[in-house]
C-alpha cells in the first residue's frame, strides 16, 4: 500500500514555473510542460498554501546562448561561478513568454518568487542562485510562515524542481515532489541523475493522487 500524504498548517506547494516559454510552443519549451497545468490546479486545491515560482530574467541575461558570440543553446560555458548550460532566450521580463500559463488557476497562491533577475547568475533553484551561494529570501519566508513540509511540481523535473528540492533538503524542510505533475527536459541523462540524488538525499517522488487535503477555505 502506498504511503498517504494528507496536507496541513505545516505544509506548502511550492509551483515551479508554469510559464508560457516552458509549454509547448514557449521558447524553452518542456516536452508536454503543459499537461501538469489541470493537475496543478486540482493539487493546488488541496493545499493551504502555495507559493509559485516565475523565471524572470533581464534582456541579456548570461544564460541566454545569444550572451555568447559564438554560442548556441544547449553549450555549456564557464561563468564566474561555475559551469552553466546556456539556454535559448526565455522568461523575459515583462514578456508574454514569462508569463504563467493561461491554464493555472491558483487564486489562493500566497507568494510569487521570481528567480533569475541577476544579469549574471542564473537561478534554477527557488532558493539560491546558480552560484549556490545568493539566497532569494525563501528558505527565510517559508520559516518565518511555519512550513516543515515542502511539496514540490512543475517544470522541468530535472532542473528546477530537481534543485528547488534539493534545497529545501538543505533548508531543512522535508521535499516531497509529486512526479507525475512534472515534465523534465532530460538533458544527457538528467532525468536519472535527478532520481539518484533525490534517493540520496531522501526525497521522495510521489503520485498527485497520494495527497489528501481539504479544500482551501479563506
Ligand atoms: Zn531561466
Amino acid at each position: 500500500m502506498t504511503d498517504r500524504f494528507t496536507t496541513g498548517d505545516h505544509d506548502v506547494f511550492l509551483v515551479v514555473d508554469i510559464q508560457n516559454d516552458f509549454c509547448p510552443s514557449g521558447a524553452l519549451a518542456v516536452p508536454h510542460g503543459d499537461e501538469v497545468v489541470p493537475l496543478i490546479n486540482k493539487l493546488a486545491a488541496k493545499f493551504a498554501h502555495v507559493v509559485l515560482t516565475q523565471d524572470w530574467h533581464p534582456r541579456g541575461h548570461l544564460s541566454f546562448a545569444s550572451s555568447h558570440s559564438g554560442k548556441t543553446p544547449y553549450q555549456t560555458v564557464e561563468l564566474a561561478y561555475g559551469s552553466q548550460i546556456l539556454w535559448p532566450e526565455h522568461c523575459v521580463q515583462d514578456t508574454a513568454g514569462a508569463a504563467f500559463h493561461d491554464g493555472l488557476r491558483i487564486p489562493h497562491a500566497e507568494l510569487i518568487l521570481r528567480k533569475g533577475y541577476h544579469r549574471a547568475i542564473d537561478s534554477y533553484s527557488a532558493f539560491y542562485e546558480n552560484d549556490r551561494k545568493t539566497r532569494t529570501g525563501l528558505a527565510g519566508y517559508l520559516g518565518e510562515r511555519g512550513f516543515r513540509r515542502v511539496f514540490l511540481a512543475g517544470l522541468a523535473f530535472d532542473f528546477c524542481v530537481r534543485y528547488s528540492a534539493e534545497d529545501a533538503r538543505r533548508e531543512g524542510f522535508e521535499a516531497i515532489v509529486v512526479e507525475d505533475a512534472c515534465r523534465g527536459i532530460d538533458l544527457e541523462g538528467s532525468v536519472t541523475a535527478t532520481h539518484e540524488l533525490f534517493n540520496a538525499l531522501g526525497i521522495r517522488c510521489i503520485c498527485a493522487d497520494a495527497v489528501d487535503g481539504t479544500p482551501t477555505t479563506a
